[in-house]
């Protein structure tokens, strides 16, 4: 087991009366892909939005890198990667031009084609954000997230809406971010891409953790309190004649 990263105790969040976060506790290892898990409305973007520094708790405790949040928010900012709001994206940039502007925000001297070809939108250079399909917006917006090399990205839903072939390029993208070191934390309500991706993942419900482990064991426990599937009549579903049908290499395209 590595180091902790990240820890979460005991985090409360009210908006208003409502009680969005009841009491959320979890650690992140160094160098993991942590998944949060669960339906709309549970609490995973609030959650993570507090981790990122950008939305006050109501109480609780959070510390990342050794650093804790109420003290020293901006040494946080310094270490993690977020996701902007497509809105921040200036429409008459293009993603070169972009990388650089976010590059002088950061004050992190960059190489925007280089990190363009770690997304594989090298090709993309002098689009503008609005004339990329879903899969590239998703691409480039990690890209934004790796300007300042963080320790930590973090990731909200980044696959909702897209393909399969999508998804699975930014799954390996994914992995190939937290092959060079950087702990990832994402949010999906994908199972199959938390059975794939994640090390370890938390069911949230109701704004309170329901389970956290990784996907083997929980399938596992599971299965030992005597649950079955329903026989499966069928060694492949519809998605796999998808993918087998049209392939799942990085395409330039999706
Ligand atoms: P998730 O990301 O799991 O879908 P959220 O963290 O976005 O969940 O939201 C958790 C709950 O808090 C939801 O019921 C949502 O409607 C509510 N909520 C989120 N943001 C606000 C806000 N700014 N004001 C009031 N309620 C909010
Ligand atoms: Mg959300």
């Amino acid at each position: 087991m590595g180091n902790i990263i990240i820890s979460v105790k005991d985090l409360h969040k009210k908006y208003g009366s409502f009680h969005a976060v009841k009491g959320i506790s979890f650690d992140v290892n160094e160098g993991e892909i942590f998944g949060l898990l669960g339906p709309n409305g549970a609490g995973k973007s609030t959650t993570l939005e507090i981790i990122e520094t950008l939305r006050e708790k109501t109480s609780g405790f959070v510390t990342v890198g050794g650093v804790d949040l109420d003290t020293d928010p901006n040494e946080i900012k310094k270490m993690i990667g977020v996701q902007l709001q497509t809105s921040g994206y200036y429409p008459n940039l293009n993603l070169t031009e972009l990388i650089s502007m976010f590059a002088g925000l950061y004050n992190q001297p960059t190489d925007p084609i280089a990190l363009l070809k770690t997304v594989n939108l090298e090709d993309k250079s002098k689009a503008k954000f609005k004339e990329l399909s879903g899969g590239q917006k998703q691409r480039f917006s990690i890209a934004t997230t790796l300007i300042n090399h963080p320790k930590i990205i973090f990731l909200d839903e980044p696959t909702t809406g897209l393909d399969p072939q999508a998804r699975r390029n930014l799954w390996d993208l994914i992995k190939d971010i937290r092959a060079k070191g950087t702990t990832v934390i994402i949010t999906t309500h994908y199972m199959d891409e938390a059975e794939v991706l994640c090390d370890r993942v938390a069911i949230i419900d109701s704004g309170k953790v329901i389970a956290l482990d990784s996907p083997d064991k929980l399938i596992d426990e599971l299965v030992a309190s005597g649950f079955e599937r329903p026989k499966q009549v069928k060694n492949a579903n519809l998605e796999d004649v998808f993918i087998h049908l049209t392939g799942h290499e990085l395409r330039a395209d999706n």
